[in-house]
């Protein structure tokens, strides 16, 4: 019978971060499907108490806890120290964890050290009678694999925006300390730097997306550039939705080719085949014609819907649920005076 170890780590704050919450509930739901496998949670942080309180009511059968002041940030050597201990304390077969930038760098060092096996960016987990299944994609979000594997333990690092966040009731659970040898420490966290200036365009956790192509810098009916209008609508819609940014690659790499372009979008922007695919309820996409490699960006988008003066894109063969054929400076702007 497999042993199911949910490894997860604190943010800043002391409590669990959304991404957490997600791999909990796949975690519970995986020792469901594998017939009862034993559940344990080991929690990594400066302090775990809060974090170990909200999901005392997980129905775990043991809490393991690896608490201290230097647990508190992202460094590999103490994440990985703090993992290992955590999974040998459990002797875990199975560990599922969430996909945090933090463990993406420290996991598949501990899964190495543990000489087991790790599939990150799991997106789905089956049960065929007591054997495991795993869904990833490969090339690009193109193509889904189902794969299974012997070794253990086998580490599953699970993509956020494919499980519902735990939100069960909390309780106060006895934690079991686990002692961590702490490397001697060669990093030091001096404090946290946002990645880009100006307005933060690219959020993960929004229900929407707006999409902007490289229709907007184009010559318009009056013959004439709208680029700093553009930009203004767009800023405006996103102060008022709180929505994620998106781009087309067109419009993004103007930036590198010399135009006057809108100056919040850069290639981490980009959706597609050789952008991302973000996960968000709805999408609007405006001034961007829909062509296939931008398309496949939009795998994991709800509910479609496109802005565009041309009844021919690609939006309105088949890749959005509704397209608006008129002109996106007109709709956004009476959109935006509607919000
Ligand atoms: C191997 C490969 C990988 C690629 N990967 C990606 C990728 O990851 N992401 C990506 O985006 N692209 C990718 N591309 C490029 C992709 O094929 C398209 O060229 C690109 O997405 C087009 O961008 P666009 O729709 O913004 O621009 P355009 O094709 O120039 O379309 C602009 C659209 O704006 C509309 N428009 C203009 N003015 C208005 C207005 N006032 N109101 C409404 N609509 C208006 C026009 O009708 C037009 O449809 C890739 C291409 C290749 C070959």
């Amino acid at each position: 019978m497999e042993k199911i170890l949910y490894l997860a780590h604190t943010d800043s704050n002391g409590s669990l971060p959304k991404p957490a919450l997600e791999a909990l509930t796949a975690a519970m739901e995986l020792s469901k499907k594998l017939g009862g496998a034993s559940l344990s949670v080991g929690l990594i942080g400066a302090s775990i108490d809060a974090a170990a309180q909200a999901i005392g009511g997980c129905g775990a059968a043991k809490l393991y806890g690896a608490a201290g002041a230097e647990l508190g940030v992202s460094r590999y050597s103490t994440d990985a120290a703090a993992a290992e201990a955590l999974a040998k304390a459990a002797g875990a077969t199975l560990i599922v964890a969430p996909g945090t930038t933090r463990f993406a760098r420290a996991i598949p060092g501990v899964t190495a050290r543990l000489g087991g096996r790790i599939d990150t960016r799991v997106t789905g987990l089956l049960a065929e009678g007591n054997t495991l299944k795993v869904q990833r994609w490969y090339y690009r979000q193109r193509m889904m694999s189902t794969q299974s594997r012997a070794q253990r333990p086998w580490v599953l690092l699970v993509d956020s925006g494919v499980f519902p966040a735990y939100s069960g009731p909390a309780s106060s659970p006895s934690v079991e300390s686990v002692t961590v040898a702490l490397p001697a420490l060669k990093t030091k966290t001096l404090g946290v730097e946002q990645a880009t200036t100006g307005p933060q365009t690219i959020r993960p956790d929004a229900r929407m997306l707006l999409v902007a192509g490289a229709g907007w810098t184009k010559k318009q009916s009056d013959g004439q550039l709208h680029i700093k209008d553009a930009e203004a609508l767009i800023i405006n819609f996103l102060e008022k939705t709180r929505a994620s940014l998106g781009s087309s690659k067109s419009l993004v790499d103007q930036t590198g080719e010399g135009h006057e372009v809108i100056s919040i979008l850069t290639h981490l922007n980009q959706i597609g085949q050789t952008g991302s695919t973000p996960r968000h309820a709805k999408g609007l996409s405006t001034c961007c014609h829909g062509e296939e490699p931008h398309a496949v960006g939009w795998r994991f988008i709800n509910e479609r819907r496109a802005i565009n003066l041309d009844a021919n894109c690609g939006w309105a063969q088949g890749k959005a649920d509704v397209v608006y054929i008129a002109d996106a400076f007109a709709v956004m702007k009476r959109v935006n005076e509607l919000l």
